[in-house]
């Protein structure tokens, strides 16, 4: 972090008090990891802005069936509390939701939480932050952090006809739990992550299953599997192999797939092979070619499932690769003029990546709107920091390895680096904020580094911004680990 007062462009600070008022936006993985972070420090003049009712960030929101997070949990885990109970090598929504609100009571997070608060506006006034709430509060703070998070606001198809659909409609991150599907016909628009998940755990269970894709995907083959009560009970004892299968899991993350994206080669290789095979499982020849793509591995986010090609071949699946028309009320009318009759809709549509703490305007020092600042897209110093926004820090901000690491991984990092820069603020009393050369410099190494990826090789993704450049780090994941202990 370029920091300091007048050198690094930012606001003269006003003397502070000896512990920083701090405001923590959203109460998920980051937000309960920054509160976590700022009680070990002493901090205790903090409190963490929720917009909704209950904690859990994306893991409360998406409750879609099926859903499991895809990185090992025994990596997806916050260093400073492994849990040897973890029930599946690769758990479900439920689960990580429960751990997370164990963490957060069992830190003390809990208490320093204002839920049904969401910020409308936060500006800097010269040597603190005023921040109004939707329902009409001002709180003041010395420092804002944003834990908002990445995948959170829906994405929306726009295809003609989508509210006139007279069956049940809803997007993934928004699943009706009442809606019954049994012997149904459903219909999913997707098939990214999300839905690649939600196929296999429904198949069975709906009468016709028509899956609309628009992009054949890769899928690197996951074998899933429950953990014994034996090998939960052998973590429990010996708390070092929970902590040796954090770093075997975050091994193969940074050794292969971190690398394999961003440096090709013989990982690249290998990673492409372990998907083709996979895909060889498909018998039906048509089928397979259906779901070929024609890009190359890893150039979207790749998909991690054992179960989705066997889904698939299953009697009720009915693969749509015609491109959407239109959507009427009776179903989803496809461009050879085919009308696919649906009860039910799904949009697995993904999410608007790009918006980050957004509908939030900040304002900052001498009137710079975040939106004015980030009209050509979002960007970030090393993905924490905004020129003009000074003492204002993000975790998982633009920028950050999310397609390379463990997302806690990430943000414990990140969140490390903000406590020095808090402790800086704190003991030489300034406010910090990068100067603009430092991120124009920044942006234009990773874009650079950034042609040089998978990511550029040739495919549409949410890793790519309007320009077509990916916005995410094109570097390898030990880069960013090293350049978050500087
Ligand atoms: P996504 O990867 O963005 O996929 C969206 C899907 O919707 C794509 O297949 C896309 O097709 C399709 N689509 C969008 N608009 C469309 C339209 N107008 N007509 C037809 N098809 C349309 O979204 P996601 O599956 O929700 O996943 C988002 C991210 O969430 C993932 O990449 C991952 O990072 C994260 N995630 C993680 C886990 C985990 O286990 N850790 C699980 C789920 C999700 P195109 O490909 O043609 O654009």
């Amino acid at each position: 972090m370029h920091q300091a007062t007048n050198a690094a462009g930012t606001a003269d600070a006003a003397p502070r008090a000896a512990s920083p008022r701090v405001i923590v936006i959203g109460c998920g993985m980051s937000g309960i990891l920054m509160g976590h972070r700022l009680r070990q420090a002493g901090i205790e003049s903090f409190t963490i802005l929720e917009k909704a009712a209950t904690l859990g960030g994306t893991w409360r929101e998406n409750t879609y069936p099926g859903i499991a997070c895809d990185v090992p949990s025994h990596n997806y885990t916050y260093t400073d509390e492994p849990n040897p109970g973890w029930s599946m090598v690769n758990s479900g929504g439920a689960e990580i939701q429960g751990y997370l609100e164990r963490s957060a009571i069992k830190h003390g997070v809990l208490e320093h939480v204002l839920f049904n608060t969401e910020v409308a506006r936060a500006t800097w006034q010269g040597d603190a932050w005023s921040l109004e709430t939707r329902d009409g509060r001002t709180l003041v703070a010395d420092i804002v952090i944003s834990a908002t998070g990445v995948l959170h606001h829906p994405a929306f198809p726009d295809i003609p006809g989508l509210d006139d659909f007279s069956g049940a409609k809803f997007h993934t991150a928004r699943w009706d739990h009442s809606v019954n599907l049994e012997g149904k016909r459903v219909g999913i628009i997707g098939t990214g992550s999300t839905a690649a998940q939600i196929i296999p755990a429904l198949m069975d269970q709906v009468g016709r299953f028509s899956i609309f894709q628009r992009t054949a995907q890769w899928i690197f083959p996951l074998q899933n599997r429950p953990y014994r009560e034996s090998t939960k009970r052998l973590l429990q004892r010996f708390p070092i192999l929970t902590r040796w299968l954090y770093r075997w899991h975050a091994f193969w993350l940074e050794e292969l797939f971190s690398k394999a994206v961003v440096g090709g080669g013989w990982r690249h290789r290998l990673l492409s092979w372990k998907c083709r095979r996979n895909l060889a499982q498909v018998k039906d020849p048509v089928l397979r070619r259906k779901l070929t793509p024609d890009y190359e591995p890893g150039c979207k986010r790749l998909i991690f499932s054992g179960t989705f090609y066997e889904a698939m071949q299953k009697p009720n699946a009915d693969l749509v690769t015609e491109a959407i028309e239109r959507i009427e009320p009776r179903g989803i009318v496809t461009r050879d003029g085919r009308l696919h009759e649906l009860d039910v809709l799904i949009l697995s549509t993904g999410f608007k990546a790009d918006r980050f703490m957004r509908p939030m305007e900040m304002v900052g020092e001498g009137g710079l709107k975040l939106s004015d600042a980030w009209r050509e897209g979002p960007s970030a110093y090393r993905s924490l920091a905004v020129p003009k926004m000074p003492n204002f820090f993000m975790l998982i901000g633009p920028h950050s390895p999310i397609g390379n690491l463990s997302l806690i991984t990430i943000a414990e990092r990140q969140a490390d680096y903000i406590m020095k820069c808090i402790a800086t603020i704190q003991c030489r009393r300034v406010a910090m904020a990068p100067k603009p050369a430092a991120v124009a410099r920044l942006l234009a190494d990773m874009k650079q580094a950034a042609a040089r990826t998978v990511w550029s090789s040739g495919c549409q993704s949410w890793y790519l911004d309007k320009n077509g450049v990916p916005g995410i780090y094109p570097w390898a994941a030990g880069r960013f680990l090293r350049e978050m202990k500087l």
